[in-house]
């Protein structure tokens, strides 16, 4: 047996459907010894958790997904999560709030395209819907759907706001060497998430010489016959490896938080790790 983390985990701070609490409660059930909570672009769900677990285990991690532009016309995204950074780092801290100022004004933005093109929708009701998160693409799928525009919110995709569609508006991203930099400078750990899903073990070379860190070996999404390519990799390439359920919700979309199975041990690794890099600055 022995014990086991999850190092990767969405709450309602960003496209999951769980409460802090509940995900929390999950961890404790399956007996983990640490977690992370990687919500995109915010460390909103990790500063709820710290004060919720009030120095009490299991150990929580500070962690972040970040998007990243890999260019080829901003068609190809990967996410880079961020272990262990230091929640206050300024620089971080304000890369994150431009991001989800970035995140509204774009909502806003595909709102006013929309009602440019007979959609009636509203910026409230699309910020009703996102809740807690910042304001992204499903929320205003779901309003077309509600506004009877679409059947389902991947029609309203295909039809009106999809890459390419009529109110589609660009993202501005991180590029790469961006977020490692930023990464780096936080004292934490940059690591490419799952790394089988859209191709992106094929940009591994680039962000090895731009400083990544370690790759996401164990994934809900990955099968196990990838696992060894991907430890071959990351030994060809002195990675660490880090792995976890990638939990959004309970209706099984995608895994359950602790069913992933990663090992503790790989804790200690990323510790060294994050030591190194903080050693550096
Ligand atoms: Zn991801
Ligand atoms: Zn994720």
């Amino acid at each position: 047996m022995g014990a086991h983390i999850d190092l990767h985990m969405h709450t309602r701070h960003s496209d999951g459907t769980s409460t802090v609490a509940d995900v929390i409660d999950m961890v404790r059930r399956r007996n983990l010894e640490a977690f992370a909570i990687t919500d995109h672009d915010t460390l909103a769900g990790y500063f709820e958790a710290s004060e919720m677990l009030d120095g009490q285990g299991p150990r929580l991690l500070c962690g972040v997904e970040l998007s990243v532009d890999m260019g080829e016309g901003g068609h190809r995204d990967i996410h880079i999560l961020a272990y262990e950074v230091d929640p206050r780092h300024e620089g971080l801290r304000s890369a994150l709030e431009s991001f989800r100022e970035q995140r509204n004004r774009r909502g806003r933005s595909m709102v006013e395209k929309l009602s440019d093109l007979g959609i009636d929708i509203t910026y409230e009701q699309v910020q009703r819907l996102a809740g807690f998160a910042a304001v992204s693409r499903p929320h205003v799928a779901e309003a077309i759907v509600e506004a009877g525009h679409a059947a389902t919110t991947n029609e309203a995709f295909q039809r009106w706001i999809g890459l390419g569609g009529p109110a589609y508006v660009p993202k501005r991203k991180f590029s790469p060497q961006e977020a490692i930099d930023l990464i780096h400078q936080a004292g934490g750990a940059a690591v490419l998430a799952h790394p089988m899903i859209d191709n992106a073990i094929d940009h591994l070379q680039t962000l090895v010489a731009q400083g990544l860190d370690g790759i996401e070996v164990f994934h809900s999404a990955q099968k196990r016959s990838d696992t060894d390519r991907l430890l071959h990799l990351a030994e060809q390439y002195r990675l660490i490896v880090t792995g976890g359920s990638d939990f959004h919700s309970t209706d099984g979309r995608y895994g359950l938080i602790g069913s992933q199975k990663v090992p503790v041990r790989l804790l200690e690794q990323l510790d060294k790790r994050v030591n190194q890099i903080r050693g550096q600055q």
